[in-house]
């Protein structure tokens, strides 16, 4: 009995949110960076085929739950939170939050201390980070910013019309390269990047394990690493 000889390979729906550089960026029109490099190689060590869908960053873990998107690979911290609805690969990357500001700017970190507006990307650490320790704490009485996507926010920003940001570190040194815009402080929260399945695709996530393993044994993660960050 012979089935396989002539079957399609299985195609998984990835969801991201391309505006995470170097992680996930449109450039010409196609979404790439490094999440995208790493998904394509374990796609084709493990002998399936991918299909990347831009989105927003706050729709990614609902579109697991409900079975749109087989897998999440978005620079997604591995959370507690998060573990309730979705289960990750092992960590692939580690980051921590920062605090970007307007080049001109000669504000520091103090700037999340009183009447500052600052702009975050919905449903991130960052924008939980801002609320849950500034705003609750009463310590940021200026107003939370909340974007789709992390290009409005550094628009903003390099326009003046808020007066930080908070995002991942990598992040926000890649923008401000070709922006306006510096890294004034590192917040330490130590996260870890997963790539997320939904609950009940252990298969998949065995499988993601498997290729991110290969990556590192075989030199190629440390090869990514190189081509996407200095
Ligand atoms: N690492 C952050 C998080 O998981 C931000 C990810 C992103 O915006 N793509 O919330």
């Amino acid at each position: 009995l012979t089935l396989s000889s002539g079957v399609m390979a299985q195609r998984y729906v990835v969801g991201t949110n391309a505006s995470f550089p170097p992680f996930e960026y449109v450039e010409a029109g196609e979404i790439v960076g490094f999440d995208i490099d790493i998904v394509k190689a374990i796609a084709d060590l493990q002998g399936f085929e991918v299909e990347f869908r831009d989105l927003s960053f706050d729709s990614l873990v609902p579109g697991l739950a409900s079975g749109s998107l087989d897998l999440v690979a978005a620079g997604m911290t591995i959370s507690e939170q998060r573990k309730k609805v979705v289960s990750f690969s092992e960590p692939y990357y580690s980051a921590n939050q920062s605090v970007l500001v307007h080049q001109d700017s000669e504000e520091d970190l103090t700037v999340l201390f009183g009447d500052n507006d600052i702009g975050v990307q919905t449903g991130t650490t960052g924008d939980a980070w801002v609320r849950n320790k500034l705003i609750k704490a009463d310590i940021l009485t200026g107003e939370i910013r909340n974007y789709d996507s992390f290009v409005f926010v550094i628009r903003d920003l390099a326009n003046k019309n808020i007066d930080a940001a908070v995002l991942d570190k990598p992040v926000a040194e890649t923008y401000s390269k070709n922006n306006p815009v510096k890294v004034v402080a590192e917040v330490i929260t130590g996260e870890e990047y997963g790539i997320a399945v939904s609950k009940n695709n252990e298969e998949l996530r065995q499988k993601l394990n498997e290729g991110l393993a290969k990556l590192k044994e075989n030199g190629t993660m440390d090869q990514l690493i190189e081509k996407h960050f200095e």
